[in-house]
């Protein structure tokens, strides 16, 4: 029997996990207790992974056109029909859409194809529907995609604010940590603001069910409360940051009185001043933040609008202190850091950093061949489907997740996808949506197959390690696309034999000509030329790694020089919108969504471990009792919803977690386990103008029994 120390493929929390396995089967997992992420713990779906392998239901041959064909076929049909389509169309006409479930290297090299050689921007992820607010935030105040926090600062913190996140259930093992700690420390208090009660607020000692959307206008609100009870950190401000003023004075654009702010919000006035004065008299606050903020209209304003605070207070670059956003997948991360989304070029260069597109020409070029990079940003997910419903892109390759399930008004997506003239699938598993929609699918190694590396939701970068033989002819993604690059005539910049080649060139480039650059602090350069005993003994460590950090960076900004080009962060005025989709007589009830315990995304994996169907069985949707009473609705009854795009049906749960007026459906079921319950069938596509994030908490809908 063997041992092989891993991490877990699902959530951003990225924990370790030991695994063992006789080559053949993993016969069990336990946490790994030298992992920092975890310490040995696991939540329920971690410690099931082993009870979701197996050959059966996996893509083991390609196929093209409807029929199994060998490799080389399928291959040289990729290259010549991705050609063809560029001839004919131009170099943009090709698009690719990826996955936070990739690991780095698939991820670097599928950017350098599309990017660097096919000379399309149009690449983007699924990471855009998770987090690609904070991304935005992030940027726009301390000038990097750079998170500042770390796990432990949740432990040191005296106030830990969960808003928009239900850790409990989303991310479990930070949850565990968060409560130990809790208990370990009497004085540490936590409060959840959250529309929804969920299993979150079992060690809230503040509860703040606020109405959908109202985030923004909570936060500004805390603002102002601070100005006004001087306690804004002025010498902070004054030493480290720019635009107090004009934050202030969009916050004092409305009315700031406690009661006001409450009534807007929905919540009762004296917990919301208890919470104000909690933020405003302790220095060592953590705001934890995630899809709840994130997936809005308006996601950028309202992470800027708590990022905000944390700079007004000098919260942040100080242990137990920062607004900390977590991630939903478990490479959301790695693949910001190699460039994955539309917006950005690679190494957390975006087009339009000073010098980037000519730095990453020269590095990528190779021998005789030279990359052709675009000058502008592509298409970010919903636009690059909508370029596809034009005609402008004719061709994408989409690997490792469901678009057809997930992203909003997800009927229009998945006609789109029907109407488009050629659409590569590379994936897993026999049953993942998408394939119907499938010109060419690529059977792809799985977790416990591939070699690589992943980064978690405090910048920790950790090996997966591959254990067991692909099934049948499945291969790993980094290999397919090195051989349809070399197959397209860019062999010579392909040439990669294991994925640690991939992750020293990633390495090389994060450090080339970033030496002393503090407005580029993904650098993870003191990684670069690792050997392959190295690279598969690397160790997990949090970026950046280079010379003046050989052992990583555990927490950032702690000088109060930001990544700012003055190195002075910026306040941003925030003028707080409410959700795009307005209530109707027809559908009058607002919608949200989630995530329940023990599913992960479209169900492709979790599905396959009884036990974690036990949890929830069914899709389901979540009432409050006089809504239910009102619509003659009773629990366990089945019920449909209608909404922008679709309709849903589900199973009636009427719970007082609910407010008034709004319903919950989870994110997961399609039309593999459920035919008529698709969340993104419900919502309509409006995105933030910022970064591009669907609106995908909030929608309009009406329900009536079936
Ligand atoms: Fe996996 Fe997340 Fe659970 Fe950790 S908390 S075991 S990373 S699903």
């Amino acid at each position: 029997m063997n041992q092989a120390s891993t991490t877990c493929p699902y959530c951003g929390v990225g924990c370790g996990v030991i695994a063992t396995h006789d080559g053949c089967t993993v016969m069990s997992v336990e946490g790994d207790r030298d992992h920092p992420a975890n310490y040995g713990r696991l939540c329920v779906k971690g410690s099931a992974l082993h009870e979701t392998l197996g050959n059966h239901g996996r893509l083991t041959r390609p196929r093209v056109d409807g029929g199994e064909v060998d490799w080389d076929t399928a291959l040289d049909t990729v290259a010549t029909r991705l050609a063809d389509i560029q001839r004919k169309h131009g170099h943009q006409s090709v698009a690719a859409y990826l996955s936070g479930q990739l690991l780095t290297e698939d991820y670097y090299v599928a950017n350098k194809l599309f990017k660097g050689f096919l000379g399309t921007p149009h690449l983007d992820t699924n990471s855009r529907l998770c987090m690609a607010s904070a991304v935005a935030a992030y940027k726009r105040s301390l000038g990097a995609d750079a998170v500042p926090c770390n796990y432990e600062d949740l432990e040191e913190a005296e106030l830990v604010v969960l808003v928009g996140s239900n850790l409990a259930w989303n991310h479990p093992v930070l949850f565990q940590r968060l409560r130990t700690a809790k208990q370990r420390n009497p004085l540490m208090r936590v409060v959840v603001i959250d529309p929804r009660v969920t299993d979150t607020c079992e060690i809230a000692d503040l509860y703040l069910g606020i109405r959908p959307g109202s985030d923004a206008r909570l936060f500004n609100g805390l603002l102002a409360w601070m100005d006004a009870k001087r306690r804004l950190d002025r010498i902070y401000l004054e030493r480290h940051t720019q635009g107090i003023d004009e934050a202030l004075a969009a916050a004092h654009q409305e009315d700031c009185r406690i009661d006001a702010i409450a009534s807007d919000c929905d919540v009762d006035p004296e917990r919301l001043e208890t919470f104000f004065y909690w933020f405003a008299t302790q220095l060592h606050v953590v705001t934890l933040y995630s899809q709840g903020i994130n997936q809005s209209s308006s996601g950028t304003d309202k992470c800027n609008a708590i990022i905000n605070c944390h700079l007004a207070g000098g919260k942040i670059g100080l242990p137990g202190a920062g607004p900390f956003s977590i991630t939903g997948q478990p490479n959301a991360m790695g693949g910001r850091e190699v460039g994955g989304l539309a917006n950005q070029l690679a190494a957390h260069m975006d087009y339009h950093t000073p010098g980037a597109i000519d730095r990453v020409t020269r590095f990528w070029a190779t021998g005789s061949l030279a990359p052709s990079l675009p000058e502008e940003p592509g298409y970010k997910a919903v636009e690059l489907f909508e370029a596809i419903e034009r005609g402008e892109i004719r061709a994408v390759w989409i690997m490792a997740t469901n678009p057809g399930v997930s992203l909003p008004d997800a009927n229009r997506m998945r006609r789109i996808l029907a109407a488009c003239p050629l659409v590569i699938v590379s994936d897993c598993m026999a049953n993942a949506d998408i394939l119907q929609y499938a010109d060419i699918v690529l059977p792809a190694s799985s977790w416990s197959e591939k070699d690589g590396t992943v980064t978690n939701s405090e910048r920790r970068i950790s090996r997966q390690r591959g254990m067991l033989p692909p099934p049948g002819e499945a291969r790993h993604d980094w290999w397919i696309i090195s051989q349809i690059a070399t197959r397209m005539g860019f062999g010579e910049a392909f040439d990669y034999t294991h994925p640690g080649d991939i992750f020293d060139e990633h390495a090389r480039l994060s450090g080339f000509e970033n030496a002393g650059d503090s407005t580029r602090p993904f650098d993870i350069s003191g990684l670069a030329g690792l050997d392959r005993a190295a690279y598969d003994a690397l160790a997990p460590i949090q970026w950046p790694v280079n010379a003046t950090a050989p052992e990583g960076t555990a927490r950032l900004f702690t000088d109060g020089h930001f990544a700012t080009p003055d190195g002075r962060a910026r306040l941003i005025p925030v003028r707080p919108r409410g959700p795009e989709q307005a209530l109707s007589e027809s559908r009058p009830l607002r919608l949200n969504t989630g995530r329940v315990r023990d599913q992960w995304h479209t169900m492709t994996r979790t599905a396959r471990a009884p036990r974690l169907m036990n949890h929830r069985a069914e899709p389901f949707i979540e009432v409050h009792p006089e809504d239910a009473a009102s619509l003659d609705l009773n629990d366990q009854q089945l019920a449909r919803l209608d909404g922008a795009g679709g309709d849903y049906i589900g199973r009636v749960r009427v719970s007082h977690a609910m407010r008034r007026g709004e319903v919950f459906v989870p994110m997961h079921w399609n039309d593999s386990f459920s035919g008529k319950a698709r969340m993104g069938g419900l919502l309509a596509a409006y995105l933030d103008p910022v970064s591009g994030q669907p609106e995908s908490k909030h929608g309009a809908v009406g329900l009536a029994p079936l």
